[in-house]
């Protein structure tokens, strides 16, 4: 017996294959700022898979903001907010966060998904419940591990299902609860049910916490989010934002109660026991949040971006799921290979965007996830539609009968494509197939 813990490193074959059809499609480097086009490996690309919804990542006054706080602070804190490492910039952000999201208080990690295990595992332990969306994001899930292990409950309901939710909730009526829910599915592009989950949380003495990385600065008439965007802010107990996405840094919050948050901030692990957000970034944060308040036609933009979007790819004859904000998913199926083909054909195009593969989806489900900003301007957002029309007429997804419109082809696990459909995949992709075996990726 091998007792080599290395041995499935040399036996991990899956990535190196997909480098060798030129159909991997991760960890490329990009040589310019994230903006809506990049450079990557010398070549021009639009970009569609990037969370930088406000394009704030370039804006004058949030580079301005980071230069200033390098030449004051350094690069560094070198060491956790609960020892050596909190600064007044710290301190003041969270104010403002909490000020511009209507909480009592807030508290910043280093990132989103830090607070999502510091959170839900200084929150909810022994004989307490942790009940997660079965979409909800990985960090999430990553937060339940770390409870299950300190001795909570974690279960999961139905993607936006309700009666599953209140099954649920009828089941654990008797021990404390907590929600976690995504506000907006980072894969899928819809929204969650809030009122419902708030309705029924009341219900069943549970207490809601909404994910609102993707839904900052979109959702709301002033970018607060899914509890702005139903008018439920006060209903929502925790609101957790990553500093990610629309606030063009890094970095989570969590904003709630005064007590509460200073509960979390003496117990949660992934926050004492890490260095704090460096000077430059917490400036950002800071910058953005301004910008957010003070350019709403940014966030007007978005949405008329998301709905020619939207509108287009259904024209189209593509399958956006039920996305109902910037993030639009378009259904490709045909399992890995036909996903990967369908994304560097793009890519060859011109066009960045993201494969989503199982066990993120279901198998025969896969998508080309795409997401938008406000600095797109309108001949690029032509250039991306005419593409996947491009790609997917040749793959027959639209248009043809290979993959029929609008039709989720199910492909069962381990069995091969219909004979009829692989022929008509590959005959598509015969000779972009052969190019790729000579070409350096
Ligand atoms: N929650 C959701 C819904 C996310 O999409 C992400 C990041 N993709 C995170 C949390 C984690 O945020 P961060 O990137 O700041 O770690």
């Amino acid at each position: 017996m091998n007792n080599d813990i290395f041995e499935k490193c040399y036996k991990f074959e899956d990535a190196k294959r997909a480098q060798m059809l030129g159909i991997y499609p991760y960890f490329k480097p990009i040589s310019t700022a994230q903006t809506s086009e990049v450079i990557i490996n010398g070549e021009r690309k639009i970009v569609c898979c990037s969370n930088n919804y406000l394009g704030l990542t370039t804006h004058p006054k949030v580079k301005q903001a980071v230069i200033k706080a390098v030449k004051k602070y350094g690069t560094s804190c070198t060491g956790s907010r609960f020892l050596s490492g909190s600064l007044d910039l710290h301190e003041e952000v969270e104010e403002k966060f909490a000020r511009f999201i209507g909480k009592e208080s807030a508290i910043l990690f280093t990132t989103g998904h830090h607070v999502n295990l510091g959170v839900i595992s200084s929150l909810v332990g022994k004989g307490e419940v942790v009940i997660t969306d079965k979409l909800d994001h990985a960090s999430i899930i990553d937060g339940c591990m770390i409870a299950k292990y300190f001795g909570a409950e974690v279960v999961r309901y139905r993607h936006n299902n309700m009666e599953d939710l209140e099954r649920v909730l009828r089941k654990y009526e008797d021990k404390p609860k907590l929600i976690v829910v995504d506000g907006v599915f980072s894969m899928e592009g819809d929204i969650c049910n809030l009122p419902e989950i708030i309705k029924l949380a009341k219900l069943y003495n549970a207490r809601v916490m909404v994910d609102d990385a993707h839904a900052l600065g979109v959702l709301g008439k002033n970018g607060r989010g899914t509890a702005e965007h139903f008018g439920l802010e006060k209903e929502t107990d925790l609101i957790m934002v990553t500093a990610s996405k629309s606030l063009a840094s890094i970095g989570g919050f969590i904003a709630g109660k005064e007590e509460v948050i200073h509960y979390i901030k003496h117990h949660a692990r992934s926050l004492i026991f890490t260095a704090a957000l460096p000077p430059a970034q917490v400036a950002a944060i800071s910058a953005a949040l301004d910008v957010i308040q003070e350019e709403p036609e940014r966030r007007k933009r978005l949405w008329e971006i998301t709905n020619k979007m939207l509108k287009g790819f259904k024209e189209l004859g593509f399958n956006t799921r039920n996305s109902q904000t910037p993030i639009i998913p378009i259904l490709v199926g045909g399992g890995e290979q036909g996903v990967l083909t369908f994304w560097r054909m793009l890519y060859d195009e011109g066009v960045f965007a993201s494969p989503v593969l199982p066990p993120a989806v279901p198998e025969g489900e896969e998508l080309i996830r795409t997401s938008y900003m406000a600095i797109h301007t309108d001949e690029q957002l032509e250039f991306i539609l005419e593409k996947f029309a491009k790609v997917g007429r040749k793959l027959g997804i639209i248009g043809g009968s290979g993959f029929p419109k609008g039709r989720i082809i199910k492909i069962k696990k381990k069995k091969m494509l219909p004979k009829k459909i692989a022929q008509r995949f590959l005959l598509g992709t015969k000779r972009w197939m052969r190019k790729l075996f000579s070409a350096k990726f």
